[in-house]
């Protein structure tokens, strides 16, 4: 019986395991291990009518060899990083010294830098082949369902695709003034970042939230979008045969730009330690301590989601344009698996790309992105399993 193991108990991972629970043919065996022992528990015994055989485990991922303990004990074929994106090297590196094979929603990131490139996961590739593992890399939404996105209009619709813009649209409330809908110090890291997007086979560098847009959401209304740079862009300029321009952009909120704004100029942002009674701390870090926790906003939060990628090329040397994106309400996410759709939009994926996996459709020893395998059996998972997507054919551009 094939078993997966979930590293991590958090926001997303709780929807990974929830939805994997739905499946107990595909997923008739799993362990979850977190740092937070007691919130693995907590989740068996609620899960413990679902036909799928659950066990627990507390694991430092910071810790290469209690992974590597744990990953022997518990021989799993799989495993799905729902961690942090700190921990996926360490995760990567017991996967190969047990023979495990890896799936992951995030980059790898240094603490101390934040910086998040897809270099030090994909020089690991030689190492996943030679031991005939497969790492499938970013499968949330985006990064992951993006890159499907774009993998299944190049293959249906398109000779080249020259332009894309990724919209990665909230249209949530979860009624505090300042929250974030996942791992706070990692959404912060992500949008006072400076922005980038790619353009000529080079990077263009841009202040952060220097370039906004206003776009009208099916399902969602007019909202202000703001260039950022996302990982899927490192990826997909480089998958992506015939790519000109491709740009990220996700909305935000007045009061969620002035919060952050605010922060940002008192230095409760940084991730420099600075001394406190004695104590080194990272502001951010207590900013994280101090903000509600994302696992906590799915009965509060209302509205839609709406992240899609508007792609323009060729097809058949005449000019070819294709919007498709995904609507997903945060109230109906909340009554299925008791969580907001941001995680669900991220856990969803994950769990369709371990099914895929473990399915042998998604199955190809190395180090891959998400945009390099098959899109099509991931295409008709998502209108299976709660991420239905819908198609234009002529969209509005953003300019
Ligand atoms: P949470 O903070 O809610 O959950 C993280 C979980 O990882 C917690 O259970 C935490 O344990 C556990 N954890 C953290 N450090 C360790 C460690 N050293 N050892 C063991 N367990 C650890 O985050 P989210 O669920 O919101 O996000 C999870 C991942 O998903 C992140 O990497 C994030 O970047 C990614 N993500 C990807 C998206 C996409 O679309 N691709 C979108 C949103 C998120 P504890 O309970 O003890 O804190």
């Amino acid at each position: 019986m094939p078993k997966t193991l979930i590293i991590g108990c958090g926001g997303v991972a709780q929807v990974i395991i929830r939805k994997m629970c739905q499946q107990p043919d595909v997923f008739p065996e799993i362990v979850i291990a977190s740092r937070t022992v007691s919130k693995c528990d907590a989740l068996k015994a609620e899960l413990s009518d679902c036909g799928v055989k659950i066990a627990t485990a507390g694991v430092d991922a910071d810790n290469t060899a209690e992974l590597i303990e744990l990953m022997n004990f518990t021989k799993p074929v799989l495993c799905v990083n729902a961690a942090l994106p700190y921990q996926d090297l360490t995760i990567m590196d017991a996967c190969l010294e047990c023979g495990v094979n890896y799936l992951d929603t995030a980059n790898y990131e240094p603490r101390d830098e934040a910086k998040f490139e897809y270099k030090w996961q994909w020089a690991y590739r030689e190492r996943f082949e030679k031991a005939g593992l497969t790492a499938i890399l970013g499968c949330g939404f985006d990064p992951g369902v993006t890159g499907v996105f774009c993998a299944y209009a190049l293959k249906h619709y398109f000779d080249e695709i020259n332009y894309i813009d990724i919209l990665d649209c909230n249209g949530g409330d979860h009624g505090y003034p300042f929250a974030t809908n996942f791992n706070p110090e990692i959404n912060i890291r992500e949008v006072s970042a400076k922005g980038s997007y790619w353009e000529d086979g080079k990077w263009v560098e841009t202040e952060p939230m220097e370039i906004k847009r206003e776009y009208n959401f099916a399902g969602v209304g007019v909202k202000d979008m703001y260039l950022l740079h996302h990982e899927e862009l490192e990826s997909l300029a480089l998958n992506m045969p015939g790519i000109r321009r491709i740009r990220f952009f996700m909305t935000f909120g007045q009061s969620y730009l002035t919060h952050l704004k605010c922060l940002e100029n008192v230095g409760m942002t940084s991730i420099e330690p600075i001394d406190f009674k004695g104590q080194k701390i990272i502001p951010l870090e207590f900013l994280k301590a101090v903000l509600p926790d994302p696992a906590t906003l799915g009965p509060r939060t209302k509205g839609k989601t709406n992240i899609g990628c508007i792609m323009r090329g060729i097809k058949n040397f005449a000019p070819m344009e294709y919007y498709v994106y995904n609507i997903c309400d945060h109230e109906e996410c909340y009554k299925e698996v008791k969580s907001q759709a941001i995680s669900y939009t991220t856990g969803v994926p994950a769990m369709i790309g371990a099914k895929l996996f473990l399915e042998g459709k998604w199955k190809k020893p190395g180090v891959y992105n998400v945009e390099e395998f098959d899109p099509d059996p991931f295409m008709s998972e998502l209108n299976k399993c709660g991420l239905p997507w819908n198609e234009e054919f002529k969209p509005v551009q953003v300019d």
